[in-house]
């Protein structure tokens, strides 16, 4: 099929099917969209570069952007979930068959809530350090700890957990991957308060919660790795997009967004702030370039440190963009609520920006990524990597 031949049966697909949604929608807990989803994973649109057997129609790169380009152009989203959607492609790499074929589905539609059941009390950065124990019963493991920071835990089907499944090996070594569900006895999900004022993010506390047999995903111990993959598609999303005003205003977005706020307070002709816009917008441009070549690395199966890079340009980009809205606005940032939308979104953007810097791995470590395996500066010290983790102090 030529490229011509795709993209106009990608257009009449589409003006066959689409109808229209609302654009904002909420990212956590089923989506409201997943009927159209599911025409689109039918279709085998959502994820092109997969085999027929997969949901996708096994399109090389190069075609896929097509499918990808010409959905965006109709406002029509769902397409391309094979670069995007963490959660299909950690499972298509590590789910069990069974599993897989339950899932996979599912997750292209958007049909499933899900969390990430990451992060502890004692473990955030060091992720490898996390003390929530799966132990082996018939059928399955059986689950205790605590998780924090757990975004959209309150309306999850499923969480993508670590677990230390063996206590003798290495931190690294010995610990495993799987698919929680969370509507269950045994899991309780309690809300925290964000800056922002909003409540995504939740404690989770399992209390020998039940994970099935077929929900590991890699090896027994193996999850360290699985983790590497599902880390590098987080932050490939992160450093790719970013999340918008909160009054989800339409209008102008990104790059142009800034450009049309300048214009509209009189202050684009100003030098400074000219080029103070030139600089964000080159950031915005370079990092869209990197995060396409991370996402090449990625499509070829491997975990690329150059995720890191763009998921720590992103964070600078949004601390940026939201001090040259603030100073674009003046006195008028110090105003809130509903009478006052420029300085709410100033504020909101403001506060906002940390998601980046610190959700997926903080700006901090992104460093140390880039140092040790992009740049091939010499590793971090670490005395607990080599012992039992049973013999490692912990504070
Ligand atoms: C909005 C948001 C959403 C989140 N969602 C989720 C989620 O859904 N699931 C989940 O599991 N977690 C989630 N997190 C948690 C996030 O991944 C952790 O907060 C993050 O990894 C940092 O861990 P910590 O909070 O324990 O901080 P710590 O690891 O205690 O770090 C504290 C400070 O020390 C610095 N630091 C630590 N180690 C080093 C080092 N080796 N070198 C240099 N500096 C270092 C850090 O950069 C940081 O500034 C979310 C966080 C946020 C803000």
């Amino acid at each position: 099929m030529t490229d011509e031949d795709l993209r106009i049966e990608v257009t009449s697909w589409l003006a066959a099917h689409w109808t229209g949604l609302p654009a904002h929608h909420e990212s956590f807990g089923r989506d409201p969209r997943s009927a159209w989803l599911a025409q689109v994973r039918d279709a085998g649109w959502a994820v092109p570069r997969w085999p027929a057997e997969w949901h996708g129609r096994g399109l090389s790169d190069a075609q896929a952007r097509i499918v990808e380009r010409t959905f965006a152009e109709a406002g029509a989203p769902g397409a391309g979930q094979d670069r995007t959607n963490l959660w299909a492609n950690t499972a298509l790499a590590y789910a069990t068959e069974p599993f897989k074929r339950v899932i996979v589905p599912q997750l292209l539609a958007g049909e499933v809530g899900m969390c990430l059941l990451y992060s502890e009390p004692g473990a955030g950065s060091d992720l490898a350090a996390v003390r929530t124990r799966a132990d082996r019963v018939p059928g399955g493991w059986r689950v205790t700890g605590q998780k924090v920071w757990t975004s959209g835990a309150a309306v999850a089907d499923y969480g993508m957990l670590i677990a230390r499944t063996d206590w003798d090996a290495p931190k690294h070594r010995g610990i495993s991957f799987f698919f929680l569900p969370m509507r269950q006895p045994g899991v309780t999900v309690r809300p925290l308060r964000q800056i922002t004022d909003e409540t995504h993010f939740n404690e989770v506390f399992l209390d020998d919660a039940l994970v099935p047999e077929e929900n590991l995903l890699g090896p027994l111990h193996g999850g360290w790795r699985v983790l590497q993959t599902a880390l590098a598609y987080e932050r490939s999303v992160m450093g790719d997009s970013a999340r918008g005003p909160r009054s989800g205003a339409g209008g102008p977005k990104g790059d142009h967004a800034m450009i049309a706020l300048a214009r509209e307070v009189g202050r684009l002709a100003d030098p400074v702030i000219r080029q103070d816009l030139a600089q964000v917008v080159a950031w915005r441009v370079l990092n869209r370039l990197n995060t396409e070549r991370a996402k090449a690395e990625l499509a070829q199966g491997t975990s690329s440190p150059i995720m890191s890079l763009g998921k720590l340009a992103m964070s600078r980009i949004l601390h940026e963009e939201a001090r040259l809205r603030t100073r674009l606005l003046g006195p008028e940032s110090l105003l809130e609520g509903p009478d006052h939308p420029r300085a709410e979104d100033a504020n909101f953007l403001s506060l906002n920006a940390y998601f980046t810097s610190i959700g997926g791995g903080t700006d901090q470590i992104q460093r140390n990524i880039i140092g040790e395996r992009v740049l091939g500066l010499p590793k971090e010290p670490e005395t607990d990597r080599t012992i039992s983790f049973r013999e490692v102090r912990a504070g």
